[in-house]
């Protein structure tokens, strides 16, 4: 199985991108813990899973965005999740009067 940063960083050329977890102490005597990860692409939450295990709730979150972006074309991810890694790189170049209406 494809690795979440190798096909975000790799194939798509994504840099912004970052899973994280959260976790909520139970308020109930008995309850156990919860994890909360989160799978975020450009400061939005895209996917995420709860748990008791963060180690699970991070996997399958990552497994969830690994599902949503197979076969995703490079353009289409970079419209859906507003990606612009790439596009930053070289804006100096068209850097004039474009605008960003279209
Ligand atoms: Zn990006």
């Amino acid at each position: 199985m494809v690795r979440l940063p190798r096909r975000l960083e790799n194939e798509l050329g994504c840099k912004d991108y970052r899973v994280a977890t959260h976790t909520t102490q139970a308020s109930v005597t008995g309850e156990k813990e919860r994890n909360l990860a989160m799978v975020m692409i450009h400061d939005k939450v895209w996917f995420h899973s709860a748990g008791t295990s963060a180690r699970y709730a991070k996997k399958r979150a990552a497994e969830a965005a690994l599902e949503a972006l197979d076969g995703l074309p490079e353009f289409e991810f970079r419209k859906r999740y507003r990606c612009d890694c790439v596009d930053s790189e070289d804006k100096a170049d068209k850097e004039d009067e474009t605008g960003g209406s279209w």
